[in-house]
């Protein structure tokens, strides 16, 4: 079950750059960077109301942040719904043919457990689902 919208993720070629608009423009509060080597990308999250901005910038030329911007561009990459039960929503969508990237959920930032969908399977919108147990 989909319980809310956990975060935008927003591909950025400059993290320290764009932290600044977040920061300083918009007045957000950076809660914190992360380095997620398996998937080589430096990530920071903002909160905001119920949700959160994720900016994502590639540590390496042939990360999926990397390829992202070379193909489109700078900008919102993905969106992510938080669901309670990570597995039984994969099995659900599996089980009604949905295409999906992470048929296993792995870890993300934050220790949260993440998996992808197919961008094929939703339109053109990369979405991840995402199950946080502290909250
Ligand atoms: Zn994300």
């Amino acid at each position: 079950m989909v319980l809310k919208l956990d975060h935008i993720g927003i591909a950025v070629s400059n993290l320290d750059e764009t932290l600044k608009i977040y920061t300083d423009l918009l007045g957000l509060k950076l809660a914190g960077t992360e380095t997620v080597e398996e998937q080589k990308v430096k990530t920071a999250f903002l909160p905001v109301g119920d949700t959160e901005v994720e900016l994502l910038e590639s540590t390496a030329p042939d990360g999926p942040i990397a390829k992202h911007i070379e193909a489109r561009g700078a900008g919102v990459q993905h969106l992510a719904f938080r669901v309670d039960d990570l597995e039984a929503t994969l099995a659900e969508l599996k089980a009604k043919g949905v295409r999906l990237i992470d048929e296993k959920p792995r870890y993300g930032a934050g220790g949260a457990k993440i998996a992808f969908l197919h961008p094929k399977a939703t339109n053109g919108v990369l979405v991840e689902l995402c199950q946080r147990d502290e909250a």
